[in-house]
């Protein structure tokens, strides 16, 4: 008993500042019987010291010491090439689309835990969704990002030199993420619009007090470019909840249709994903063209797969000659660092109780929720990490 040791190392990516446990996390899992081990740092730039790892229970040890004793590597993205046999990691590994990685893992007779493959929709799952919970971040922080690139204020303001109107947003994509974003807008006081191809999206859009820009109707004002270019953009319900891959033909309708209402937004947010797949491109260059000078837009699908925005590049902050700012963030909530993992902390946590029997992981791929999340185990790719 207690014998299952747990090390947080220092995430391996460059500029990744958020920690897979606080030190809340380490309470809950040394009240579970584990031991964990602490790499010396691994959650400065977060906010959370060593010393209050130790005052939590923590064993505050070296990075050979952390990867070296670990039954269990608990991480944010994929952790360093330091993984040995016999040893699990648990993350947020991004294996979709990535069966040599792995099989690299396998190889090594690593179990791979990986978040992605939740079956979200259980709800005896929710407290694991690590999708969900840092989607929330990305969605919120996007709003800042956008609000701080433009020149002109979210609210409506009625001051003694007159009245100025609000922001016009539009978000793209009604998940997780782009729900945050339109609530955060909406605090801020913009108008906010949203558009999705899930039915269902609908409803959840004007939950959060947005309009739903329905793309089936001709633009109130605007260019006029792409109306009937393609006919109707399509019902994209797809599986579990989640919207289907459009056909390109289907897409390229969508981005005529779009075209004439980003036109009359002041900031666009698009957040559109399909998991497992690259993302919809939904903005074309010459809709970006087409924007008022000093417009912004945030491209948090934008990553190595590309991004709902032609013109974005990951990490990228760019202004066009046209004066419009588009800024590529597939990677908003490593810079909330804190509140990520306060929320990823409490996933982990979660999840490896739920691993856990009698003091040892107890994989099962006859659970429900395990069938989703253990990629690798005993040598051989049970999984390929696309949702489940
Ligand atoms: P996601 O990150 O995979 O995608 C973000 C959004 O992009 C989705 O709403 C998707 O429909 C949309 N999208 C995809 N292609 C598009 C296109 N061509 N044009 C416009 N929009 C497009 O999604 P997510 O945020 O992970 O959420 C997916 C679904 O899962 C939602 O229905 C969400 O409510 C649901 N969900 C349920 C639970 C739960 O039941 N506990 C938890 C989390 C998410």
């Amino acid at each position: 008993m207690g014998g299952l040791t747990v090390a947080v190392p220092h995430e391996a990516a460059v500029g990744e500042r958020r920690v897979a446990l606080v030190p809340d996390g380490v309470r809950e899992l040394r009240a579970a019987g584990l031991t964990v081990l602490v790499e010396s740092g691994a959650g400065a730039a977060a906010f959370f010291a060593d010393d209050a790892y130790a005052a939590a229970g923590a064993q505050i040890v070296t990075a050979a010491e952390a990867y070296g004793r670990a039954d269990v590597v608990v991480s944010v993205g994929r952790p360093a090439d330091r993984l040995r046999g016999g040893q699990t990691v648990l993350g947020l590994l991004a294996a979709t689309g990535d069966p040599p990685y792995l099989r690299r893992l396998a190889d090594l007779g690593v179990t791979a835990v990986s978040f992605e493959g939740l079956p979200r929709r259980l709800s005896r799952a929710q407290p694991m969704d690590a999708l969900t919970s840092q989607a929330n971040v990305s969605g919120y922080k996007a709003v800042l990002v956008a609000a701080n690139a433009y020149g002109g204020y979210f609210p409506m303001l009625v001051t003694a030199a007159g009245t100025v109107r609000p922001a016009r947003v539009l978000v793209l994509g009604a998940g997780v993420a782009g729900l945050q974003a339109m609530a955060t807008a909406r605090r801020l006081g913009a108008v906010v619009s949203a558009h999705d191809i899930r039915p269902e999206s609908r409803d959840e859009v004007t939950s959060v007090g947005a309009t739903f820009l329905d793309l089936t109707a001709p633009p109130a004002r605007g260019r006029a470019a792409g109306a009937g270019e393609g006919g109707p953009v399509p019902d994209g319900a797809g599986e579990g909840g989640y919207a289907r891959a459009l056909t390109s033909g289907e897409e390229r309708a969508e981005r005529a249709a779009l075209a004439a209402h980003l036109a009359r937004h002041d900031v666009v947010i698009a957040t559109a994903l399909v998991p497992g797949r690259r993302p919809p491109l939904l903005v074309d260059e010459e809709s970006v063209k087409a924007m008022a000078p000093g417009s912004v837009i945030v491209d948090t699908a934008c990553g190595p797969l590309g991004g709902n925005v032609e013109v974005a590049r990951p990490d990228t902050t760019l202004l066009t000659d046209e004066g419009v700012t588009v800024i590529g963030a597939g990677n908003l909530a490593a810079t909330v660092p804190t509140a990520a993992s306060l929320a990823y902390s409490r996933n982990v946590s979660a999840l490896l109780r739920h691993l856990v029997r009698d003091g040892a992981l107890a994989i099962d791929p006859t659970d429900e929720i395990q069938a989703g999340v253990v990629l690798t185990h005993g040598g051989r790719t049970v999984h390929e990490g696309a949702p489940s």
